[in-house]
């Protein structure tokens, strides 16, 4: 990726006496790989332009970074990204264990029940939750977001097991996606510490 972008600090000012940036011309400081990155989502310019506003009106303000969160639709497959997939995760120095689960938007006896996968991308040995990604139809995108606060505020996997999450059968089985996966990343965890451990 081309470098040529600006990398603002917290609270947006630049090298240019006065000047605040946000929005796609600038990169943002990725809380989880700790690198700025460019990511031009509406999600962050806004947030950066309040922070910026903020702060050309005499106040203070910053922006703490992204964890790029982000959703998508294409005709009726949703798709849902958090923090980093395995690739970044390497590339940032991590090293990744995953699980992925195939499970429904709702219970599996319900009407309009559709399937959903999730991904979960974990750190090898700390259980630290890096990333996650979520594909299905319809109900299946915005589910991200609930792993998207997990991964803000640093949630282990190990904690996210039994996170308090709702169930009636209209919305999720009642083990919901994205614990069964917290489960299974956790599980591959484990797994992975009995190996190597003595
Ligand atoms: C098709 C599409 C779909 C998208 N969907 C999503 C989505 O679902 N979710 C999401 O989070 N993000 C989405 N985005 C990204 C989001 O729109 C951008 O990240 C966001 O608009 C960036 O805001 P900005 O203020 O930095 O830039 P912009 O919104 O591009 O605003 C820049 C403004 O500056 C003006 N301008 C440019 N040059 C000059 C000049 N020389 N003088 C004066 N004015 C100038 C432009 O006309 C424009 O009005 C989408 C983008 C596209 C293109």
């Amino acid at each position: 990726m081309r470098r040529s972008r600006t990398s603002p600090t917290r609270s947006l000012t630049r090298s240019l006496p006065g000047s605040r940036a946000a929005g796609d011309c600038v990169e943002k400081f990725h809380r989880v790989s700790r690198r700025h990155v460019r990511m031009p989502l509406g999600t962050h310019a806004n947030k950066e332009g309040r922070t910026a506003g903020i702060n050309i009106g005499g106040g203070y303000a910053t922006f703490p970074g992204v964890i790029g969160t982000a959703v998508t639709k294409i005709c009726n497959v949703e798709v849902g990204r958090t923090g980093l997939g395995v690739g970044e995760a390497r590339a940032a120095g991590f090293d990744p264990v995953t699980a992925v689960v195939d499970s429904t938007t709702r219970a599996g006896y319900y009407p309009g029940a559709r399937p959903i996968r999730t991904k979960l991308v974990a750190e090898r040995g700390s259980g630290r939750l890096l990333g996650a990604q979520i594909v299905g139809e319809e109900g299946a995108a915005k589910r991200i977001d609930v792993l998207s606060v997990a991964l803000w505020h640093e949630t282990p996997v190990e904690e996210l097991l039994n996170i308090d999450l709702s169930y009636a059968p209209p919305f999720s089985p009642l083990w919901d996606p994205v614990l069964i996966a917290a489960r299974k990343a956790w599980q591959a965890v484990e797994d992975d510490r009995s190996r190597t451990e003595p």
